[in-house]
């Protein structure tokens, strides 16, 4: 029997997505074609404005293709819409930001336990690992405003893996951090996805950075080289 290659956690086929600038159509993804397999971590590198943001968008459903199919999980989502997406997000899908994009006033533990809200579930131990593993519990109640950004950015953390999300989107997770926090974020990141049993999807600037992924991706032109 011919051995079977698992089933991807997200498939693009043919991927393309542009924009109209004025009467200009602006092609930014041209025909893509990606495969991340479950706990697989991938950088994604490439110019600005190369459309690193448009592909992480495209997969968490934030924005919708102009031709093409996708699949998460084996499931053609080629045509799902917002009711489809919003379930998918939540109950599958993480996302850190470079703006840590937490809910202010909340403190740190409503932050984190808000995903959980969304799926009708409570704090568990996986949150209070969480906590220890980031340093953050002895800010459980402290406004979330009033921590740095590194700190910030591990409770972002923390939001995005408390449900254990098949998939983690990151966009530049490091880009508003010092060189210092942004080595500890990126530890962290990894090992707490790992844990998760999550995928991550990381576009980032930063060569030390990507390292810290198993596969490394450059977009270019439209086209994504391994
Ligand atoms: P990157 O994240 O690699 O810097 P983006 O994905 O943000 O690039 O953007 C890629 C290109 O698409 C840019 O030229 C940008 O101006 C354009 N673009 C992105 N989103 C939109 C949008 N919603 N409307 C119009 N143009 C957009
Ligand atoms: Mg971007």
């Amino acid at each position: 029997m011919p051995s079977q290659a698992p089933r991807p956690l997200v498939q693009l086929a043919r991927i393309s997505k542009g924009f109209n600038d004025g009467d200009q159509y602006h092609q930014v993804l041209d025909a893509i074609e990606l495969r991340i397999n479950r706990a697989e971590t991938v950088a994604l590198t490439g110019p600005s404005g190369s459309g690193k943001s448009t592909l992480l968008n495209l997969i968490g459903g934030f924005e919708y293709p102009d031709s093409g199919k996708l699949w998460l999980d084996g499931a053609d989502c080629s045509l799902w819409r917002d009711p489809q997406w919003s379930r998918f997000r939540r109950q599958q899908l993480g996302v850190v930001f470079q703006q840590f994009n937490l809910l202010t006033p909340l403190n740190v533990r409503d932050n984190i336990a808000f995903p959980l809200a969304l799926l009708g579930q409570k704090w568990n131990d996986w949150c209070d690992y969480l906590l220890y593993k980031l340093a953050i519990v002895e800010l459980v109640n402290r406004p979330v405003e009033q921590l740095s950004g590194g700190q910030q950015q591990r409770v972002a953390i923390a939001r995005a893996l408390a449900h254990r999300p098949a998939l983690l989107l990151a966009d530049e997770p490091t880009g508003n951090l010092d060189a210092e926090a942004a080595e500890e974020v990126m530890q962290l990141l990894c090992m707490l996805a790992a844990d998760a049993g999550s995928a991550i999807l990381m576009v980032t600037h930063s060569n030390s950075a990507a390292q810290y992924m198993q596969r490394r991706w450059h977009l270019q032109q439209g086209k994504v080289h391994e």
